[in-house]
């Protein structure tokens, strides 16, 4: 036996991809490896164990190793441990089980169910349009054993069994993460999922207790529980994520010991309106978008990201539906009135007729509108005004491109970090702006930096519990404090200014020394880049405006930048202090209230007297009721889900 103490020098510890790394390394000796915390030790080639040991950056452990290799493989994972940079190496596709990925945004519950004679229920309206269809009911029911207990001359036949559907599941799961047109993202999720199913403790743990006599499902949720339980009691987002995990791979073989399949949006058999609880990012990348006519989720509401990829693809969409599940569940067809926010289940014929005609006129009216593609449109009175495109990912640049974007004013790259379980590499993320940049190119791309927080934690960030998260640690707080994480965004940003016009935008400032810190972060970045001599341009930038506290200072904020771009969805929410997440409070929510516009206009007083434009790239941007209103404050550009974009250029061209 050969041992050795280290102090653990690992960023964030033996955690997310260093563990990964540690337990690869361990693997690739013969002899027995442990690694003892305190009173704890763990196998050092069973992630499960490795990460339940909970070892932190500068904790001190013990490396144990017992056989022909010991002192090798001691010396080279003390090695490891002791550097600081350890995790860094694995890249995205690796078979690594990687950090923190999008936990679900807090569900919110939808007010009182209530049906209406007709076969109505309402929600709030999220994405315009009318679909009707048959119903794709996405909720994914319980798996439970059908007993607990099995027979002493069955254990020998239930364990061939259990391990024949460990393997298929693993195969399947492998099969889905080699297929080439599997989104990168999603392959980390799936490497995730894979790296569980093939844990030496998750199955050794089932398989002792199907010895004992106990049912293989049975005993395979019993185990996941178990172990889901210890990843939530350590208390970070990287862990709950991994209890996500384990549960999921839990899922998949009970599924396939009990001979059943999961309801899946990527399997939809027909065109159909999808009815769910809620959709992940995950579910919706994945989902076969041609065959969603309508989407009805039972929370969520206007401005929630489901609502907004919804929008991006022209998917007519209700949120927050104060229905039963079950009521949903039995309908047979349902009827999406994205505008209004009803919901008719199992419609009478002539009902369905009429729902058919307008669908129909809605295809021709979106026709017609594409003549609008190449017009830069103009007012009345000859003032030009952009329309562009709210993006989250280079899946949408065709969508906005065939609508007739003049550019990006708004790119979210929190999508590319939520959908993925790795954070993305400065050359990963340069690449994507650059791909971007170059689609547009020489029209404006405004990438905005980070805007993720305690409700939706990111991976490679550990995010603290919060009581308020849309009051707490989010976008360009979060980002100053992390610098590390920070500068690999921006110098990525720097490296596709090379190539297009791209301009960078900062979200959920409060005030004007926020910019001036993440100008001099700007700066640091561009002197690295020069020292490496690695091409970079230098964006102009420009800031959010979506906070009550940067609307009142407008005037200040306005020295810094070179341009303002109003997120009317969190202005909104701040402004009247309601939850864009909570159906309940949407009355409350609207854009178009009184004390909303007062903002809007502080802030194009503010652009005007500065001498610098101003956008509005919140959902409103697209409300032809509103439009005429933004371009009298002063507002220059509009920058909205694609399939808006036709008929915002009408709105522009009609106005005084
Ligand atoms: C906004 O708040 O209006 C905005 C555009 O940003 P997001 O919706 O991504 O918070
Ligand atoms: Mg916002």
């Amino acid at each position: 036996m050969f041992e050795k103490q280290v102090v653990v020098r690992v960023s964030e510890g033996l955690h997310a991809r260093p563990a990964a790394r540690f337990v690869q390394l361990a693997k690739s000796f013969s002899a027995e490896i442990e690694v003892v915390r305190g009173e704890k030790t763990a196998n050092a080639k069973s992630s499960v164990k490795l990460m339940l040991l909970g070892v932190k950056e500068d904790d001190r452990i013990v490396i144990r190793a017992t056989g022909d290799d010991e002192e090798k493989a001691v010396a080279a994972l003390a090695v490891f441990a002791e550097t600081p940079d350890a995790g860094l190496e694995i890249h995205p596709g690796s078979s690594a089980p990687p950090p923190a990925p999008a936990p679900k945004p807090a569900a919110v519950p939808a007010a009182a169910p209530s049906v209406s004679k007709d076969g109505t229920v309402s929600g709030v309206p999220a994405s315009e349009g009318t679909a009707i269809g048959p119903v794709y009911a996405f909720f994914r029911e319980p798996v439970a054993a059908l007993r607990q207990a099995i027979e002493a001359e069955e254990v020998d036949s239930e364990l061939q069994r259990f391990r024949e559907a460990v393997d298929a599941v693993a195969a399947s799961v492998v099969g889905e993460r080699n297929d080439l047109s599997t989104d990168p993202a999603d392959q980390e999720i799936l490497n995730a999922l894979i790296e569980v199913i093939r844990d030496g403790e998750f199955v050794g743990r089932i398989e002792t207790l199907i010895g004992e006599r106990m049912d293989p499902v049975a005993a395979t949720l019993a185990i996941a529980g178990e172990l889901a339980a210890s990843f939530l009691a350590v208390g970070d987002a990287y862990m709950a994520a991994r209890a996500e995990d384990v549960r999921g791979a839990a899922r998949l073989i009970a599924l396939k010991l009990l001979g059943r399949e999961d309801v899946d949006l990527a399997q939809i058999p027909v065109p159909s309106v999808v009815v769910a609880e809620e959709i992940s990012a995950f579910d919706f990348a994945k989902a076969r978008l041609a065959n969603i006519l309508g989407l009805v989720c039972t929370t969520g509401a206007a401005t929630s990201h489901v609502a907004i990829m919804a929008r991006t693809h022209g998917i007519p969409a209700v949120l927050g539906v104060s229905a039963d599940p079950a009521v949903l569940k039995a309908a047979r067809t349902a009827v999406v009135d994205g505008k209004s926010g009803a919901v008719t289940l199992d419609p009478a014929d002539d009902v369905a007729d009429a729902v058919r005609a307008r669908v129909a006129a809605e295809a021709r009216e979106r026709d017609a509108l594409s003549v609008w593609r190449d017009v830069e449109p103009k007012t009345k009175s000859g003032t030009a005004i952009e329309v562009a495109a709210n993006l989250g990912s280079l899946k949408e640049i065709d969508k906005a491109l065939a609508a007739g974007a003049m550019g990006v004013g708004l790119f979210r790259t929190e999508f590319l970090f939520m959908e993925r379980r790795m954070p993305p590499t400065e050359d990963e993320q340069a690449a994507v702006y650059t791909r971007l940049a170059e689609a547009f190119a020489p029209r404006p791309v405004i990438i905005r930096t980070l805007d993720v927080g305690g409700d939706k934690p990111v991976a490679g960030v550990d995010f603290p519990h919060e009581e308020n998260p849309f009051l707490g640690w989010r976008g360009i707080r979060m980002c100053l404090d992390r610098p590390d994480f920070f500068k690999t965004q921006l110098s990525a940003i720097l490296r596709a200014a090379a190539v297009g016009n791209v301009k960078i935008m900062f979200p959920m400032v409060v005030e004007a020394a926020e910019i001036r810190r993440a100008k001099a972060l700007i700066e640091d970045c561009a002197m690295e880049l020069r020292a490496q001599g690695i091409a970079h341009g230098s964006p102009g930038v420009g800031v959010m405006l979506e906070t009550p506290a940067a609307a009142l200072m407008a005037d200040e904020l306005a020295e810094e930048v070179e341009f303002f771009s109003i997120g009317t969805n969190d202005l909104t929410q701040y402004v009247m202090a309601a939850d864009r997440m909570n159906p309940r409070v949407a009355h409350l929510n609207r854009a178009d209230h009184p004390a909303v516009l007062k903002a809007v206009e502080i802030v194009c007083r503010a652009a005007e007297k500065a001498g610098i434009w101003v956008g509005v790239c919140g959902e409103a941007a697209a409300r032809p009721d509103l439009i005429p209103t933004f371009i009298k404050l002063g507002v220059r550009e509009l920058s909205m889900s694609p399939p808006s974009i036709p008929r915002a250029k009408t709105c522009v061209a009609e106005a005084d």
